[in-house]
């Protein structure tokens, strides 16, 4: 390799894996050029004196400065998707059993795990419980390719199938306005008098069904005025938030498009599945634990559409793509059927060939309410912090500099002599060091 022989010759080899290392095994980084200086600052005077340190990135081994892609997608970068991971298990275990900044007593508060699934669009292969076979007349493996691919393709109803997942984050936001309501109802209180007595907080995670309907997993907690560091009212039970959540989901429904004279009204499926979530120190191995519940949410914080229905892991550019496409014939009818949709005038707000590839949803993949517990973005400057404190513990601390850095985005990925050597050097995912564990 020419090029690796020109890095060896120039002496830079060790540098250059010094600066793939940083990376964690991210084998997408994003490339920069620019520049960065950290300036000393007077913090009474607020006067900047002088130059600590400077960065350009011409003099980088690479030629340019590296960062992580952060894709949470495992099919994009299965580096920074276990970052991700990671950080969402921690967001979901402080909101549970308190740390990150959250209280220790929201673990004694009632929260409860909920599934909310999508309404059928038309018989599917499945597995029965009952030991019959699916209506096909087989007994599907749990591997089955058919599994969640219609009986009768030309019956099941593709069009309101992708509309249900592009009005799914809608509906949500409904539920969550009616969840309020049902838990004041029972508490005897108007909804505007219920922020006086208890917080209702959520952190929730959309999965793909195999079938390609999105469906919600989530956590949902009921604390005191202030949020998790008040002692919910006596009357906020685990029962009646599981009773609250029924009615609310079986009332919620979005009006949709009308379409060829149908309307469309979206609610969420009759499967619906509450849980009350206890703390580890009652398991007995019966009981869904706060551990159980963070690494569900986690794990499929990471996935989109292509892990569960074989669709894709990015946006289409031309629907001729396709037919060329390695994905089964429900997940290219899913998606063709988002592309149609997407060229009419009046579905323009739903922009569904953007997210064809994602089967018409749109929405976040994980989201939680303010209250729940602390944000990816403060796990990822705690990591940075780590990092920068653990690299020279003698730096001064960042209130007291002034930065001043400019960088342009110069592309995506590694040379192939970079990542070859990434790839033969064995740079670990983790080797800049995680100050929490899992
Ligand atoms: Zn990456
Ligand atoms: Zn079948």
């Amino acid at each position: 390799m020419p090029e690796l022989a020109n890095l060896a010759a120039q002496g830079t080899l060790p540098g250059i894996l010094r600066q793939l290392s940083g990376l964690g095994s991210c084998t997408h980084p994003i490339r920069l050029d620019g520049h960065r200086t950290e300036y000393d600052l007077d913090t009474a005077t607020g006067e900047i004196g002088r130059i600590l340190q400077h960065l350009d990135s011409t003099s980088l081994p690479a030629g340019q400065l590296l960062v992580r892609c952060n894709n949470r997608r495992t099919t994009r970068c299965p580096a920074c998707a276990e970052v991700y991971r990671r950080d969402t298990f921690h967001l979901i275990t402080a909101g549970l059993r308190g740390g990150k900044g959250t209280p220790e007593q929201v673990g004694t508060h009632p929260r409860v795990f909920a599934t909310f699934t999508a309404p059928g669009f038309g018989p599917v292969h499945n597995r029965r419980t009952d030991g019959r076979p699916c209506r096909c007349g087989l007994h599907h493996d749990q591997d089955d390719d058919p599994l969640g691919t219609p009986l009768n393709p030309d019956t099941y109803d593709y069009e309101a199938a992708v509309l249900w997942n592009a009005h799914a984050g809608a509906l949500w936001q409904r539920f969550s306005i009616y969840l309020r309501r049902e838990v004041a109802k029972r508490a005897g209180l108007s909804q505007r008098r219920l922020r006086d007595y208890a917080r209702v907080s959520f952190a929730k995670v959309a999965e793909y069904q195999k079938r390609g309907a999105v469906h919600f997993h989530a956590v949902i907690r009921i604390d005191g005025p202030e949020g998790g560091n008040t002692p919910p009212p006596a009357w906020a039970t685990a029962e009646l938030l599981t009773d609250a959540i029924e009615t609310a989901a079986t009332k919620v429904r979005v009006d949709g498009p009308v379409i060829d004279g149908r309307t469309h009204t979206f609610t969420f499926g009759r499967q619906l599945d509450v849980r009350t979530i206890r703390s580890a120190d009652f398991n007995d191995g019966q009981e869904l634990t706060e551990r159980a519940v963070a690494a569900y949410i986690a794990k499929y914080a990471t996935k989109g559409a292509e892990t569960a229905t074989g669709a894709l892991d990015r946006p289409l550019k031309f629907v001729a793509e396709l037919a060329q496409l390695d994905i089964s014939d429900h997940a290219r009818q899913l998606i063709r059927t988002a592309w149609a949709l997407g060229a009419r005038k009046d579905l323009e707000h739903l922009r569904l060939r953007a997210w064809a590839h994602m089967l018409g949803f749109r929405g976040h993949f994980s989201t939680k309410s303010r209250r729940y517990s602390t944000t990816l973005g403060a796990l990822r400057n705690a990591r940075a912090e780590w990092r920068r404190a653990q690299a020279a513990t003698n730096e001064p601390a960042p209130e007291t500099t002034y930065v001043l850095a400019h960088w342009v985005f110069a592309g995506t990925g590694l040379s192939d002599a970079e990542a070859w050597l990434a790839a033969s050097a064995d740079l670990a995912p983790g080797t800049e060091g995680e100050p929490t564990r899992d």
